[in-house]
């Protein structure tokens, strides 16, 4: 009985430490915004490193004609081709290979792999022969999701690799030139029109299909969001003159740090063993990488504490043991027994036989650690519409509510497995957006699930980069 008591105590812990009331989320809202400015003001200003993409056009809808796009960024590779009617939304035609990258390529040289995706764009191209005669040069769109300092819309140098990937003569260098040479080196007829990042790629897309979107967020494994900024605001890069007068900003917001983000002892002990501790600390509280991983620290606590899980199993001590996905179908178990509960408890993590009640303790943990997430993803994304003005807080004066502000239509692209799949997740999204924004301005803004942006948005700015245009 005392034991049980414990368990009992362990799930009131983690649910006092979690806790994300509106007035934290605010406060979370308006460190973004803080951090934001930051990053811009300086180089190294905040641990949101506000990266320049020199995406200075987002696609309008007129894009016309075929463009490809190689989406390299983690253990597979995509090849795209994109058939574009001239009016908004008329993707007329895609297709796609998928392919995994061999291991030994990942950790060999730079020309090894580059070449080897060269190939890949080569034999697609053969395949795609009749649609396009091979004497016209093709635009290329490059979504290489790692982190890049930008030097031009179509060059940027690799700042570290991420992922698995360890080529070392590739830190450092220009990533879009490694693959022009191989491109070249194979004599295919193709230009490197753009270099993004997936989450510029998804704004994108959510642009071409609604000129109102004017952000975009990634949730999946891990996280990050982009938006459109004006240049006189990005005080870092003085004298930055575009033609539209803005900028997409990659933010790498899973960077984002802030004192009022509600920490627990478990974050604090998967961050201590992960690799790169220290960094990524929003991200950690989020993504699909982590959020299973939480879970299971809280259980094995739990199964140190008392008997009711019987002894502590092998595989509850190993990290990474409870994937995230798995932790949303205990989540959305609702079965009156649990079943699925005690089905992973048992499968996966080796724990037979444990009381129902127990089982509903591990129900109501994964409730805690996925809220928290989704309510704080919710925050970044306020803190987002903070710093663009369009939470409908500024221009606030005198006697006027919040009400008689006129708030324009804003659209948020978003992409990721935990807000597509996880209908528990997006749920909790979507109630703090409303919580936090009040309903009058939350009816203005809207989350839009783009599909594939991270390769067809990048197509699409080649076409909208395109030299021919
Ligand atoms: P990417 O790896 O490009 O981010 P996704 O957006 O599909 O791809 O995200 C994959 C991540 O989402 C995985 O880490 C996985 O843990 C998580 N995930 C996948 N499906 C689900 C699901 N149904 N519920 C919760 N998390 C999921």
């Amino acid at each position: 009985r005392r034991k049980w008591k414990r368990v009992v105590g362990v799930l009131k812990e983690l649910e006092e430490s979690c806790e994300t009331t509106v007035g934290r989320l605010r406060q979370v809202v308006d460190a973004m915004a803080v951090e934001m400015h930051a990053g811009l003001a300086s180089e190294g200003g905040s641990k949101l490193k506000m990266l320049l993409t020199f995406v200075d056009n987002l696609p309008s809808g007129s894009e016309k004609g075929t463009c490809y796009a190689l989406d390299l960024g983690g253990t597979n590779f995509r090849v795209l081709r994109v058939e574009l009617g001239g009016q908004r939304s008329s993707i007329l035609d895609q297709d796609v290979v998928r392919q995994p990258i061999p291991q030994q390529l990942m950790t060999g040289s730079s020309e090894d792999l580059f070449d080897f995706i060269a190939s890949s764009l080569q034999q697609f191209d053969e395949n795609a022969i009749d649609f396009e005669k091979s004497s016209i040069r093709k635009e290329l769109g490059f979504t290489f999701s790692f982190p890049v300092k930008q030097t031009s819309v179509s060059s940027g140098i690799l700042i570290k690799w991420t992922k698995g990937f360890a080529i070392k003569d590739m830190v450092g260098e220009e990533v879009a030139g490694a693959l022009q040479h191989a491109l070249d080196r194979k004599g295919l007829n193709m230009r490197v029109a753009v270099l993004v990042n997936d989450t510029v790629g998804t704004l994108a897309l959510g642009h071409y299909h609604d000129a109102d979107t004017v952000a975009a967020v990634i949730i999946g494994t891990g996280t990050n969001a982009c938006y459109w900024e004006r240049t006189d605001a990005i005080i870092k890069c003085q004298g930055l003159l575009t033609t539209s007068g803005g900028m997409v900003v990659n933010m790498e917001w899973g960077n984002f740090w802030s004192s009022h983000l509600p920490r627990t002892s478990y974050d604090i002990e998967l961050d201590a063993e992960s690799p790169n501790s220290n960094d990524q600390g929003f991200e950690k509280m989020i993504s699909g990488m982590y959020l299973g991983d939480i879970v299971r620290r809280v259980i094995l606590k739990m199964s140190q504490e008392s008997d009711i899980f019987g002894p502590v199993s092998p595989s509850l001590s190993m990290p990474f043991s409870l994937r995230t996905p798995l932790m949303a179908v205990m989540h959305e178990d609702d079965s009156p027994e649990l079943t699925e509960v005690a089905r992973i408890l048992k499968n996966v993590l080796e724990i037979p036989d444990v009381p129902l009640k127990a089982r509903k303790l591990v129900v109501k943990v994964c409730d805690v650690v996925t809220r928290r997430a989704a309510r704080l993803a919710a925050a970044g994304i306020v803190g987002i519409l903070k710093k663009i003005g369009r939470d409908g807080s500024s221009g606030i004066t005198g006697g006027r509510s919040r009400s008689d502000i006129k708030m324009r239509r804003t659209v948020v692209a978003i992409e990721g497995s935990l807000y597509t799949q996880y209908t528990m997740f997006r749920e909790y999204l979507h109630e703090a957006l409303h919580e936090i924004l009040g309903e009058d301005i939350a009816q203005h803004v809207i989350l839009k699930v783009t599909e594939d942006g991270s390769g067809v948005g990048a197509a699409l700015l080649a076409a909208s980069h395109s030299s021919k245009s």
